[in-house]
């Protein structure tokens, strides 16, 4: 695992706190979502989905410094949109290192040679740059042609600069597993700090509803890919999440864990649904529905879901929170290789001709992928 120890120490000291507090429901990572413009329309993205008068509202640093502070989350993920179209980012990005929270500034990179002049390296900000896959894989997913060169030169950029650097990477069904190895290869190469990783969720809103994946194919992927793993490759996430994707581990979803805010308020539960507003973080956890949320609940919205914004809050709570937890978090980052014939078979079955490039359409989803 590549996240520095004084990042690692700042949540498990903050985790420890929450427990010892007996605060049973605490944020971990504020996603803060200041604009939803973008200058990419992703085909599994829904964001961007708005009307126009939506898309050009954007929260003003000052709400942004309120949302951090009610929220009190060691860590803020500024996803979007694209927060690098923001005209204040620079200014919400100072704000919050001077508030010493662990920034990922989630960003497609195609603004970032442009404007990085306008930040200074800092332990606390990193540019976490989508990147979808190999260059074909991420220009079609993106939905445009040289999207993969022009983030590799502002990753490039960054690295020179002396920014932390990350990936984030969304997986949909059909992906080329064989073809996403060779990426987080090419990722070492590149330099950057880690790699993040979730399957995509089925945004009701996204133009293409066909690629998400159902539980059973998202473990079944997610077990080719990261089984014999390679000693080289880095991870800016919970090992135990990873585990979690390989259908090695069972969580239930904490979406309190990763809440999110944006022009219209405290989202509910979390950063894919959208059931409704709460005006603070206060509401937002004691008047939310919590029971009505993940697979567990029955609720069809979350029979799908595995993503990260929702389950690696989980994965960090029995790190920090059991020794067994943090023993098994310590041997996942510094021994295991997962090892596993099967899924060299099923790396290979999944890189035949006759899978190769299918992205497999789902239709009706069975029960038993629904369920698994
Ligand atoms: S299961 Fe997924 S969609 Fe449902 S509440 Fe959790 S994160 Fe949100």
């Amino acid at each position: 695992m590549s996240v520095p120890v004084s990042q690692m120490w700042t949540v498990a000291s903050y985790v420890v706190r929450q427990k010892a507090a007996r605060r049973k429901r605490y944020p971990l990572v504020l996603m803060l979502e200041p604009l939803f413009r973008c200058n990419l329309a992703c085909a599994g993205c829904g964001k961007i989905q708005y009307p126009a008068h939506i898309l050009k509202r954007q929260l003003t640093p000052e709400e942004c410094y309120k949302a951090v502070d009610e929220c009190g989350a060691p860590m803020v993920s500024i996803p979007g949109g694209e927060p690098l179209m923001h005209p204040e980012i620079d200014k919400i990005v100072e704000g919050l290192i001077a508030r010493k929270k662990y920034i990922y500034l989630c960003s497609n990179a195609l603004l970032l040679k442009e404007k990085i002049h306008l930040f200074k390296p800092s332990k606390y900000l990193t540019f976490s740059i989508h990147l979808d896959g190999e260059r074909e894989h991420h220009d079609l997913s993106v939905c445009r042609e040289g999207g993969y060169e022009i983030a590799a030169e502002g990753i490039r950029e960054a690295l020179k600069r002396g920014f932390r650097v990350t990936t984030n990477t969304t997986l949909f069904d059909g992906a080329d597993a064989k073809s996403v190895r060779a990426f987080f290869d090419e990722m070492m190469q590149l330099g950057v700090e880690g790699m993040m990783l979730s399957p995509g969720y089925s945004y009701e809103k996204a133009p293409d509803q066909q690629h998400f994946l159902g539980r059973a194919r998202t473990r079944k992927l997610f077990r080719a890919i990261l089984s014999n793993r390679k000693k080289s490759w880095r991870f800016n996430q919970s090992m135990l999440f990873l585990e979690f994707l390989m259908g090695k581990r069972h969580y239930t979803c904490t979406p309190w864990g990763m809440p999110t805010y944006n022009i219209f308020g405290w989202q509910r539960p979390c950063y894919l649904l959208q059931d409704g507003y709460a005006d603070t973080f206060a509401e937002l956890i004691a008047e939310t529905e919590w029971a009505n949320y993940g697979t567990e609940s029955g609720n069809p919205k979350c029979a799908n879901c595995m993503v990260h914004s929702g389950y690696e809050a989980s994965a960090v709570n029995e790190t920090f929170g059991s020794l067994r937890g943090f023993v098994d978090t310590v041997k996942a980052t510094l021994f295991n290789r997962y090892p596993d014939a099967g899924a060299s078979r099923l790396l290979d079955e999944m890189s035949s001709p006759e899978h190769a490039g299918a992205l497999v359409q789902i239709e009706a989803q069975s029960l038993e992928e629904t369920r698994a």
